[in-house]
């Protein structure tokens, strides 16, 4: 990836039903809404243009795949429009199962989306059904095939870990069928439960497995994605040679990328700020308002904490006047099994991931 290029984000705030566990901005997908959301993203993106050179662009939520067809190429043609895409431009939907079928898949790939993350989370139906979402395993696996069928060769996966109840076993058989089905690419996030979400207030949070258990699912999902040839490139996703997210690895990278819609947040010209998470106001407005979020953006810490979750860690040679310190703090840290370090790079272990906060917090600030 071109360090000098943009990626371009959109946050699209429409879902078809709110999960319970999700606390990501989102709204109830109407027409009329969606429409008055492009027209605004559209005004945004003719404000942002100024030719930069544009190699990732993503579209994330919320379900961008209730928009349709018209509407995302829309916005896709603005883009190139507006800004210097690149031929080869990595170009990612998230989408919902429950939401495609193979015209949809075949317009989406014609109109230019050449990456597809879907929000599988689980190939058990009884955890889909715990976690209310709207899809089968077998919805999946037909889309997975229709979206072969309509050309798309890099498709990633959800996975949700850390469920109540969820065995090895379950893991084992969610990243089977994946693997057959040669998906490219798994990210993988721990049910988290967020407050003022229906799982906070119907005591979800006593059904989880302990962290000691969480930590052992996570140990094994990574050796058993390992197995199948998905390589560990950050603490929570994985990836077959040659299908590492472009878009997201901007983010641990610190490259530039500009985030449009209510809710989005981006790091530009370095400056990191985000939009409020309101439809409406972003709707009723010529162009969205930045609230800068960070006073200090780009920092030495920040890039650290960053390049950490990746398992290609820290350039030791980029720790500056920082590097005795950290350095003479590695010994403990290497014998406990948490990081490994050749003299020139600084990498978590897989255990070292899972203790990542309190790891990068003894190395950095204290
Ligand atoms: S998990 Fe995805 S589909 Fe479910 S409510 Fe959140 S953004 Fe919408």
């Amino acid at each position: 990836m071109n360090e000098s290029s943009l990626g371009i984000y959109f946050h699209v705030p429409f879902c078809a039903k709110k999960c319970p566990y999700c606390d990501f901005y989102s709204v109830p997908f109407s027409k009329s809404l969606s429409s008055d959301y492009v027209d605004a993203v559209l005004r945004n993106v003719n404000h942002y243009g100024d030719n930069s050179f544009v190699d990732t662009i993503y579209f994330g939520g919320g379900t961008p795949s209730l928009l349709t067809v018209q509407q995302i190429e829309e916005i896709i043609n603005a883009v190139r429009e507006s800004f210097n895409v690149d031929k080869q431009a990595e170009i990612t939907i998230e989408a919902n199962p429950a939401a495609l079928n193979y015209e949809k898949l075949t317009a989406l790939y014609e109109a230019g989306i050449n990456r597809l993350s879907l929000g599988v989370q689980s190939m058990m139906e009884n955890e889909l059904k715990f976690l209310g979402r709207i899809h089968s395993p077998e919805k999946v696996r037909n889309i997975i095939h229709e979206a072969k069928m309509a050309g798309f060769s890099n498709i990633s996966c959800d996975l949700m870990i850390g469920l109540p109840n969820q065995t090895t076993k379950n893991i084992a058989h969610s990243i089977k069928c994946l693997s057959e089905m040669q998906v490219n690419h798994i990210s993988s996030y721990i049910l988290k439960i967020e407050n003022n979400t229906p799982f906070f207030f119907n005591g979800v949070s006593e059904m989880l497995p302990s962290d000691d258990d969480v930590s052992d699912i996570y140990l094994f999902m990574c050796d058993e994605l390992e197995k199948y040839g998905f390589m560990q490139y950050e603490i929570s996703n994985f990836a077959h040679e040659g299908f590492k997210s472009r878009h997201n690895s901007r983010y641990w990278k610190c490259l530039d990328y500009i985030g449009i819609g209510p809710a989005a947040h981006s790091g530009y010209k370095g400056r990191r700020f985000a939009v409020a998470g309101d439809v409406m106001k972003f709707i009723g407005e010529p162009f969205q308002t930045e609230v800068d979020t960070d006073t200090n953006p780009f920092s030495f810490e920040e890039k650290c904490m960053l390049s950490l979750r990746l398992t290609d860690g820290i350039d030791v040679n980029k720790l500056g006047i920082h590097k005795d310190k950290i350095m003479s703090k590695l010994p403990k840290l290497i014998e406990n099994g948490l990081i490994i370090s050749d003299g020139k790079k600084i990498v978590l272990t897989k255990k070292g991931f899972l203790m990542s906060n309190s790891i990068i917090e003894y190395l950095i600030f204290e």
